[in-house]
């Protein structure tokens, strides 16, 4: 299997790493020269281009720009490559996507591998960062079923564990576990950059601890991913949002009203609920 990969980044470069690791012959499209030759140089393509007319022999191709960018990329590759190449792109929302991209072509199969690391570029790739991390399929009833064989077999050779879903589905899981905490954090940093507590700010600053780096971690990451999610995923955003403002209110009541017990029970369940979530 000829595979292409096209946006030469973190999940791209990482994801070529892996695959020529296990003998496949990777194509690489960038729109950066410097990005094609680094991505050859650390061995994630055989071949790299601007150009993606070098991707018309390839079988399958995966698609790894930032998200507003893999609906245009898609439809530039198009006109270069072979009617039987299957078509797959790794971005974090679905729905969105899925709905844009299989009218376009019919092998089209959404998928998102939930791997990463807080850097970008082909320079912060790596090997094995899918081993053991979910990759979501969202096949549509229109899907091919040779398009979800061949990119089962790729998951597989990444060691990576698969789920396949319906986009809407999985936007919305990824709302509630993914993108909300990003907002959750942004906005617990934003709360303790209040200019009106200066002083408390600073010596915050020096008694922060493991608890703030956990909790702030997903807030302080890249702008440019917070903004793509907010854009692409912006319906199930705003309802777990608005979910999560009930929530709040629910608590400031209890600690207002002093409902102790309550406050306790729950704490006991989120205690018990959190290790659900948590595939350690
Ligand atoms: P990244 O490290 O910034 O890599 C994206 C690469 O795409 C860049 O290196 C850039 O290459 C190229 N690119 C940028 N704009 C482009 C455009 N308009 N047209 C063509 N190529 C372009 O980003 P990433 O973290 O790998 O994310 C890529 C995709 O993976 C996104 O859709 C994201 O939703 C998804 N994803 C990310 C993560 C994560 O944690 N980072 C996890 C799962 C899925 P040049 O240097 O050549 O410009």
């Amino acid at each position: 299997m000829k595979v292409g990969i096209v946006g030469l980044g973190l999940i791209g470069g990482s994801l070529g790493l892996d695959l020529r690791s296990q003998g496949l012959y990777t194509i690489g499209v960038s729109r950066r020269p410097q990005t094609c030759e680094l991505a050859q140089q650390r061995g994630a393509v055989n071949v790299a281009s601007v150009d993606p007319a070098i991707l018309a022999t390839v079988d399958i191709i995966f698609i790894c720009t930032p998200l507003a960018a893999i609906a245009p990329t898609v439809r530039t590759v198009i006109p270069h490559i072979k009617a039987d190449t299957i078509l797959t792109d790794v971005g974090s929302v679905k729905q969105s996507i899925v709905e844009t991209c299989s009218p376009m072509w019919p092998n089209f199969i959404g998928g998102h591998p939930m791997a990463g690391t807080a850097e970008q570029g082909m320079a912060a790739a790596q090997l094995n960062l899918f081993a053991g991390a979910p990759y979501v399929l969202t096949p549509t009833d229109q899907t091919p079923q040779r398009a979800i064989a061949a990119v089962t077999e790729i998951t597989q050779l990444l060691n990576a564990k698969l789920y396949t879903s319906t986009p809407d589905l999985h936007d919305r899981a990824v709302a509630l576990i993914s993108h909300l905490p990003i907002f959750i954090s942004a906005g617990l940093i934003d709360t303790c950059i209040n200019p009106d507590e200066a002083e408390a700010i600073a010596l915050a600053q020096k008694l922060a601890s493991s608890g703030f780096r956990d909790t702030s971690r997903v807030g302080g990451g890249n702008p440019e991913l917070g903004v793509a999610i907010a854009q692409h995923n912006q319906e199930q955003l705003l309802a777990v949002l608005s979910q999560y403002r009930d929530r709040l209110d629910d608590i400031i009541y209890l600690i207002k009203n002093q409902r102790w017990q309550e406050i306790d029970e729950l704490l006991q369940e989120t205690q018990a609920a959190r290790p659900q979530f948590l595939n350690e």
